[in-house]
């Protein structure tokens, strides 16, 4: 691993390469380390300077992971997915009577699942599912999602009109929803 002084500070850095990729392109992993992926051909150099150039934006990004560190999420096996099944369950189901009791949509099915790129989801006919991993997730932004995916029993989408649905249980949901997001 290399290091680059962005605005006087050390950051850890990696170059790869890559044939599929046409442009440059940087990330940052939750840990904080800056990643390059480089067309084949293109000076390091090169990259050097684009990430110079940058770095106001990949400091600002390295800043939010630091402060949300301790929300990473523990990936969860099998076997836990089996022991706790129920119990992610029965976490939904009374945050959803909860939030309900305001909303009064009509529910379907609630289902529990094991998935890596979603937290939930709402089908058309009115059938919750939840990812197994929101028993790792702290109270708001349980009751954030709880909340999202309960209106959408009205709004299929994510309109204008949606979002203040949202907000009148969750006043504080553009903040939640970006959390949320960078966990999954
Ligand atoms: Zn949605």
């Amino acid at each position: 691993m290399k290091t680059i002084i962005l605005q006087g500070q050390n950051i850890p850095y990696q170059i790869t390469r890559s044939d599929r990729s046409k442009n440059l392109r940087i990330s940052i992993s939750r840990d904080g380390n800056l990643l390059a992926i480089l067309p084949y051909g293109m000076d390091e150099k090169f990259a050097e300077n684009f990430i110079q150039k940058k770095s106001d934006w990949i400091l600002k990004k390295i800043k939010y992971f630091q402060k949300h560190k301790f929300h990473i999420l523990p990936k969860s096996s099998q076997k836990e997915y089996k022991l706790r099944k129920k119990e992610a369950y029965a976490i939904i189901k009374e945050k959803i009577l909860y939030f309900n009791s305001f909303y009064k949509f009509a529910i379907g099915k609630i289902t529990i699942r094991r998935q890596k790129t979603r937290w939930g989801s709402c089908s058309r006919k009115g059938n919750l599912n939840f990812n197994f991993n929101i028993i790792h997730l702290p109270q708001n932004l349980l009751n954030y999602l709880v909340v999202h995916e309960l209106c959408h029993l009205k709004e299929l989408n994510h309109s204008k009109k949606f979002w203040e649905l949202v907000s009148l249980q969750i006043p504080d949901y553009k903040i939640l929803r970006k959390e949320l997001k960078s966990l999954i």
